[in-house]
């Protein structure tokens, strides 16, 4: 916050030309609070009618974790030491047996490997993402389904280990040998016909490879928080900043109390560590625990009306305009909330979805829907109060043409 303060002052300071002048505060502004920063700065707010995408910000934090920022943000502590006690707090309300805040769940998905990679040995450490390094031979390989390959296996991969297909059952026992370094599972293609969560879990123990499951938008539900280590994962990773609504550079890794160990002598505040540059700072430690806390006790069913609700508003406007047809949809794991799906016959209505996507975008109020193929998928959980009504009247107006 001082740092981006600082340079809007600078930029204030500058003799006042052309398109500067636009984005200059106005000098009673510039001293107080209660500045528009977005507007200062040309960037554009928008209702977020998607869900929780990193690029769109993803999600507002909770107050609890603005409280708790504020309030980190006045002291000094020595950063380790509230690493622990954050941790233990977090560990006791997911009930694992021991947690760490991360930088992100990519984050979590990167320390959890090197965490098995390395255990606390201080070469090792310091040779990753080198598995070769001659101070410290490491394993090398990661099993992973056909079907669970993802967008974000890459933080795995940042480790140096190389991913090891399978399909079935007698795929994965035949693929694992001494280099065999973990087992990673995608939760979100937890499906049938494939090597199933429990299943994946036993095998794992079978053979003693750690496994590790990314979860990371897969809350709600809350319970969720302690199914999977529960179930025996050895590390399961989380979002902060998704459906938890804390920092959104913040993440969870939760699961065996060594591998937290381990996990976190790869991190930040340690130097000549793979996870140095994956600081999570004191006020996210403590915006993190806040957001979680909040999260877990809040009223979920209630929450969930609130999201059914929203939807049916915007169903029930968009329905009203002839050659529409929408649904209510809720995904199975990740992103479990109420969604409205939004089709029309392109003879009556010719716009197609991009640019209804554009043209919501470009409107007032700015209104960010996506787009999946020939439908628009909206998201409601990440609406402001009143939010799922504008939404509402206005893609019924730009549906109908009029706008
Ligand atoms: C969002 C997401 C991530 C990355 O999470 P961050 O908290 O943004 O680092 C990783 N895996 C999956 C499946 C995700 O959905």
């Amino acid at each position: 916050m001082w740092s981006r303060r600082r340079f809007i002052e600078s930029v204030a300071a500058l003799p006042i030309v052309g398109g500067i002048a636009a984005a200059v505060p106005a000098p009673a502004a510039a001293a107080g609070k209660g500045r528009d920063l977005f507007k200062e700065l040309g960037v554009r707010p928008f209702i977020n009618a998607a869900g929780t995408y990193t690029a769109m910000t993803a999600s507002l934090m909770a107050p609890e974790a603005m409280d708790a920022i504020n309030y980190a943000s006045k002291h000094f502590v020595m950063l380790d030491e509230l690493h622990d006690r954050v941790g233990e707090r977090i560990a006791a309300l997911v009930r694992a047996e021991a947690a760490m805040v991360t930088s992100g769940a990519a984050s979590a998905l990167t320390l959890g490997t090197a965490a098995v990679l390395t255990g606390t040995d201080r070469k090792k450490i310091d040779a990753l993402p080198n598995l070769s390094d001659p101070a410290g031979m490491m394993k090398s390989e990661v099993i992973i389904q056909k079907a669970h390959r993802f967008g974000y296996e890459r933080a795995v991969r940042n480790c140096g280990v190389r991913l090891v297909e399978v399909e079935t059952r007698a795929d994965l026992e035949g693929a694992i040998t001494d280099r065999t370094a973990m087992m990673l599972f995608y939760n979100n293609n937890n499906k049938e016909g494939q090597i199933k969560d429990e299943e994946f879990v036993a095998l794992g123990r079978k053979h003693a490879i750690p496994t590790l499951n990314d979860a990371a938008a897969d809350v709600p539900p809350v319970e969720n928080l302690w199914k999977y280590t529960a179930m025996g994962f050895d590390l399961v990773a989380f979002s902060g900043g998704k459906g938890i609504r804390g920092p959104q550079s913040a993440g969870l890794l939760l699961g065996r109390k060594p591998l937290i160990v381990a996990a976190r002598q790869n991190a930040s505040p340690n130097g000549n560590a793979i996870g140095r540059g994956m600081k999570v700072n004191k006020e996210e430690l403590v915006g993190m625990l806040a957001a979680l806390q909040a999260f877990v006790e809040k009223d979920h069913a209630r929450e969930g009306r609130e999201f059914e609700r929203r939807a049916q508003e915007i169903k029930k406007s968009v329905d009203a305009v002839p050659g529409v047809t929408s649904e209510i949809f809720v995904p199975e794991v990740a992103n479990h909330v109420p969604h409205v799906r939004v089709s029309w016959n392109r003879s009556t209505i010719t716009l197609d979805p991009a640019a209804v996507v554009r043209t919501l975008q470009a409107g007032e109020p700015s209104i960010v829907i996506r787009s999946e193929g020939e439908v628009l998928v909206i998201g409601v959980w990440m609406m402001q109060p009143g939010e799922d009504r504008i939404v509402a009247r206005r893609l019924r107006q730009v549906l109908e043409g009029k706008a």
